[in-house]
């Protein structure tokens, strides 16, 4: 099959490579759409858990073209999106409960073969069906599933107000999640004009205009309107640089989530 190879830091290519084979409770799935996300971009600088050669794409769906003999749930010809991650379930974090800190975590797209390729292997309990989402809105299963865990995290209570930093697609994706999870008052910052009006459209009650050479300029707003702060503040830009600036606008006893 055709697959795009990471092959070392910096360095790629599309190249022949064996097909993936199916065996015990493995499926195969013919990947239809696969999403592209800043986790890529580390990956492909060789950061975060890379390891090489590597074919990426975490965010993938697709059609079930080979299910081994011990699958029980999934078909040939349905239509799936997967769980990239393998956890080992035996480390000293599997066995708290909590398995996202995974001491052999591995990962389809980082550290196994992942979905820029025509085929991907998974594990069945790793499949879920797509019920007529398209490939493409499937994709965005994983970078949800990522909103959805920010969310448990912060565990908003009615009545909240919230600040959100960064409305790329994980700001976007996490402002929906937070406005219809108990959030009353949304407030989204961000530096680009379009972003903001797609986060007004969809969940923001108030947009505000970041300027990134003068930080002052939307702290000075932030901070006249809302002089109590707020009761969760968010940042969605990855940038190391926000998460401390991120206390100045919360309430006593409120959260911050980077
Ligand atoms: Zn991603
Ligand atoms: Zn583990």
């Amino acid at each position: 099959m055709r697959a795009i190879v990471y092959e070392e830091p910096g360095k790629y290519r599309l190249k022949e490579v064996a097909n993936p084979q199916a065996k015990d409770n493995e499926i195969v799935i013919k990947v239809e759409a696969c999403g592209l996300c800043r986790t890529d971009l580390h990956l492909y600088k060789g950061e975060f858990i890379a390891d090489f050669p590597l074919i990426p794409g975490h965010e993938f769906s697709g059609e079930i073209v080979e299910v081994a003999k011990n699958v029980k749930s999934f078909k040939v010809g349905e239509k799936v999106v997967a769980d990239n991650t393998i956890l080992c379930g035996k480390c000293y974090y599997c066995t708290r409960d909590k398995d996202l800190f995974c001491e052999n975590f591995r990962s389809l797209g980082c550290n196994e073969a992942g979905g820029f390729a025509e085929y991907v292997k998974v594990r069945e309990e790793k499949v879920f069906p797509i019920h007529g989402l398209s490939p493409e809105e499937a994709t965005f299963t994983e970078p949800i599933s990522c909103g959805i865990h920010g969310v448990d995290v912060i565990d908003p209570q009615p009545g909240d107000n919230a600040l959100l930093f960064g409305a790329g697609p994980t700001g976007i994706i996490l402002s929906q999640l937070l406005k219809y999870n108990g959030v009353t008052n949304l407030v989204v910052a961000a530096p680009t004009q379009f972003k903001l009006d797609i986060v007004r459209r969809l969940a923001a009650d108030e947009v505000i205009m970041v300027n990134r050479n003068d930080y002052s300029e939307h702290e000075e707003i932030i901070g006249g309107k809302y002089p109590r702060g707020f009761d969760i503040v968010v940042d969605a830009t990855g940038a190391s640089t926000m998460a401390e600036r991120l206390i100045k606008f919360t309430k006593y006893g409120g959260k911050v989530i980077f």
